[in-house]
């Protein structure tokens, strides 16, 4: 039997991850709306792999036999007046999911769930690669954004970012 606190968490990161899907295709319209193509591209196939986190919660719980209850997704929320609004946003974002990320992973750990903590494991690194991502992003605007001909560039290397399915599987 899962534990019920591990369980709980687990369930509610179905509705944080579909969540981080939601705001990330927020900032894919703001950037569509901006005329920034290669960002909106950016930010989509980001909202493509949180639908895939989530995905991959629900699955989990459905393998252990588990019950999944589905919550409302909240309204995404984020203050954006400028395009570094929206990078910032990111960030923070990203470090509130590793910290929910982590808050299971110990929850986990109290209890002596190895299976759960075998499957988090990928998210634990997941999350550092999600911060190292917002965080590069960050730095390319401050150096890059303010000149019209280098935001174009960095739009466009945007812009070749390409889908991949996650390698988790479970
Ligand atoms: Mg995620």
């Amino acid at each position: 039997m899962m534990n019920a606190k591990v369980h709980e968490l687990l369930n509610q990161q179905i509705n944080k991850e579909f969540y981080s899907a939601y705001l990330y295709l927020q900032f894919s319209n703001y950037f569509d709306d901006a005329g920034l193509d290669g960002f909106a591209n950016w930010y989509l196939i980001q909202a493509q792999e949180e639908r895939d986190h989530a995905m991959l919660f629900f699955k989990y719980l459905q393998n252990e036999n588990q019950k999944i209850t589905l919550e409302a997704i909240d309204k995404p929320e984020a203050d954006i007046t400028c395009h570094m609004d929206v990078l910032k946003a990111g960030l923070k974002h990203e470090e509130y999911v590793t910290s929910l990320i982590n808050d299971i992973y110990a929850a986990a750990y109290e209890v002596k769930d190895f299976r759960t903590m075998q499957f988090l494991d990928w998210f634990v690194k997941e999350q550092g690669e999600e911060e190292t991502n917002a965080n590069d992003l960050i730095t390319k605007m401050e150096l890059f954004g303010s000149d019209p001909k280098s935001l174009y560039m960095l739009n466009q290397e945007l812009a070749t970012r390409i889908y991949n399915a996650p390698s988790l599987v479970i």
